[in-house]
């Protein structure tokens, strides 16, 4: 919670030390863990740190494994895509930066990266009801709007949520509409008091939802789940019962373009775009193939090798959520911003509404509450790619061609 200024506890020089871990092997670079974890100014710095530990710059590839889900790979540990590891970092700092997609062929690392995020995630308030009652639905709606046990509750001072770890719910590919909104609960019908069963979407409100292959997604699925997303919440009606759910969550998709193109639409909903692409230096994709390999010859090994990078990172995450909330924009730099994107053709709100919210969260990472003109400019290509539309820019053209026709043809009307 304090700002680094403020902060008593020593801040040796991390360039240095990360120098001197460079020429260790990577098996011995982690035996001071307690001086790891003071040694950062920022989050950033910490996270380029341990991703270029041997080498700068790379990609990992491990393919399918069993072990990736109850192990993840360290995702301090992935060689290179600094990109992409940036932009799921400012994902778990900033839920409003609206969706994250990885656009890239197999086996670039983008289920990899977003899996191994499990050991990243920060706590949240989360309601301990069935229902989900939150405090703040007693502010907007009074006692009324939260169930009778919670209403008590509130009535008696007590707490109605309890703090718990943001989670990470995969999307299955051959999810029904039933299991993403919920539906009737046929155990609980079979007594005669209907009642419905929480979904998918439900299920990942205030957490991260991820669906690879979104490119491959029913059409009603995905337009389910874009409604929610749009609004942070949705009703279910099944015959006599229906329910509202909140489904606050951030988006991460993946796709191959190979496999198929993704609606404007969709797209348009994705905050940040990333490109992910293979390795071209042969060096980092050898350093990649060495961490894969150490990995799938003890797991539990290799974790530990970067457990304390990790714990450092989680904590610096918890702590840029919480100094998000003092993060300003000055107005000129936004103003140039927007002016900006005007000059690259973007119609679309949303690209400026995350390009800024991403550049808040990079400056809390950062340890700052003023976004300067550096956070816009590191933040911007992953804000601003593929939003321009030739399709838009053909129409617009062709429409303001019939624009003056018509103010010509008027004109000798008069
Ligand atoms: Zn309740």
């Amino acid at each position: 919670m304090s700002e680094p200024e403020n902060s008593s506890a020593p801040r040796p020089i991390s360039r240095a030390l990360a120098r001197k871990m460079e020429h260790l092997p990577l098996a011995l670079q982690n035996q001071d863990e307690g001086e790891v974890n003071s040694s950062f100014r920022s989050l950033k710095e910490l996270i380029d740190f341990a991703s270029s530990k041997n080498i700068a710059k790379g990609i990992t590839d491990m393919g399918d494994s069993g072990l990736a889900e109850a192990l993840p790979f360290p995702f301090l540990a992935l060689v290179g895509q600094n990109e992409m590891k940036l932009a799921l970092m400012l994902g778990l700092i900033n839920p409003n930066i609206g969706g994250i997609l990885l656009i890239g062929p197999r086996g670039t690392g983008k289920t990899t990266a977003v899996r191994s995020l499990l050991e990243l995630l920060p706590n949240v308030e989360r309601s301990t009801c069935y229902y989900g009652c939150m405090p703040e639905d007693v502010e907007i709606g009074g006692l009324q709007a939260i169930c009778p046990e919670c209403a008590q509750k509130f009535a008696e001072g007590k707490a109605l949520t309890a703090s718990d770890r943001v989670r990470l719910v995969e999307l299955p590919l051959n999810a029904r509409l039933e299991d993403v909104v919920g539906g009737l609960d046929e155990r609980a019908a079979v007594h005669e008091r209907l009642r419905l069963r929480r979904g998918i979407l439900a299920q990942a409100d205030r957490n991260l939802l991820y669906i690879d292959e979104i490119n491959l997604l029913p059409d009603e699925i995905m337009d389910a789940i874009l409604d929610a997303a749009a609004q942070g919440l949705y009703t279910v009606r099944r015959g006599p019962v229906s329910a509202t759910y909140r489904a606050r969550f951030v988006l991460i998709g993946s796709m191959n373009p190979e496999e198929g193109r993704l609606r404007p639409q969709i797209l348009d909903r994705f905050g940040l775009r990333l490109i992910v692409r293979g390795l071209e230096n042969a060096e980092e994709r050898l350093e990649a193939y060495r961490r894969v390999q150490a990995y799938l010859s003890n797991p539990r090994n290799m974790i530990s090798q970067y457990s304390a990078e990790i714990q450092a990172a989680a904590a610096e995450i918890q702590e840029a959520r919480k100094r998000l909330r003092s993060v300003q924009i000055p107005d000129e730099i936004a103003k140039t911003a927007i002016e900006l994107t005007q000059k690259m053709g973007i119609d679309s709100l949303r690209s400026e509404i995350t390009w800024f919210e991403a550049a808040r969260a990079y400056a809390a990472a950062d340890s700052r509450i003023q976004v300067n003109a550096e956070d816009l400019n590191i933040v911007a290509p992953m804000c601003l790619r593929l939003r321009r539309s030739s399709f838009m820019a053909e129409y617009f053209k062709d429409q303001a061609s019939e624009e003056t026709e018509m103010q010509d043809l008027l004109q000798k009307l008069q």
